[in-house]
């Protein structure tokens, strides 16, 4: 499986990081080894001073398909979920001043939280709330009403380029309030209010 993950989905996060906003979606993959399994804590990796957590909807793809029409794209997925996208900030801060790729800090180990998987129909996939409770903080209070790319327009998107295969994970942007991580922090996803994953970072 792999996991492809869109960058730049939300209005609010492009401004905190004083990015320019896209004119399509922007595309990165991670491996199946950047999962982090589960159970296990998130470990801070030795190159990196700056990891931050990135809270986002994820779709968990059902089927093979490939240049899907947006109107078709509910078709390729039941199930939805929370993760996080992990970046180590500092480390992607240098590659972008250098044009180079992203995968050392998107890409790494662990980087990869997948929590818990619900049926799509318990939720309106319009105006979905979720949150990241740090330390029992709320630090990102995001809704899907406020992607730029809904859902089947990713997947629309992003098959024209990659034929997506059964279990693929799509991870579809954060919100805004990234932020760094720290040893012993207790990370809690919620989606519409459920228990989607529950991490501590050594
Ligand atoms: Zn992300």
């Amino acid at each position: 499986m792999k996991i492809i993950c869109i960058g730049r989905n939300y209005a609010t996060h492009i401004e905190e990081l004083e990015n320019e906003k896209p004119e399509s979606p922007i595309i990165f993959l991670k491996p199946d080894s950047a999962i982090l399994p589960r159970k296990n804590p998130f470990f801070i990796p030795p190159f990196s001073n700056e990891v931050h957590y990135e809270v986002e909807v994820l779709v968990k793809i059902n089927k093979v398909g490939k240049h899907i029409a947006a109107k078709f794209a509910h078709k390729y997925y039941d199930e939805i979920g929370l993760g996080i996208d992990f970046t180590a900030r500092d480390v992607q801060a240098k590659c972008k001043e250098k044009g180079l790729p992203w995968e050392k800090a998107k890409a790494f180990d662990g980087s990869a939280v997948v929590g818990e998987f619900y049926a799509k129909e318990n939720f309106d996939l319009e105006n979905l709330q979720f949150q990241l409770i740090k330390n029992k903080e709320i630090v990102q209070d995001g809704n899907t009403n406020a992607m730029l790319w809904k859902i089947d327009e990713l997947i629309a998107y992003i098959s024209q380029y990659f034929t997506l295969k059964k279990g693929d994970i799509i991870y579809t942007g954060t919100p805004a309030g990234v932020g760094k991580v720290s040893e012993n922090d207790v990370l809690i996803g919620k989606l519409d209010g459920k228990e989607a994953f529950n991490i501590k970072v050594k």
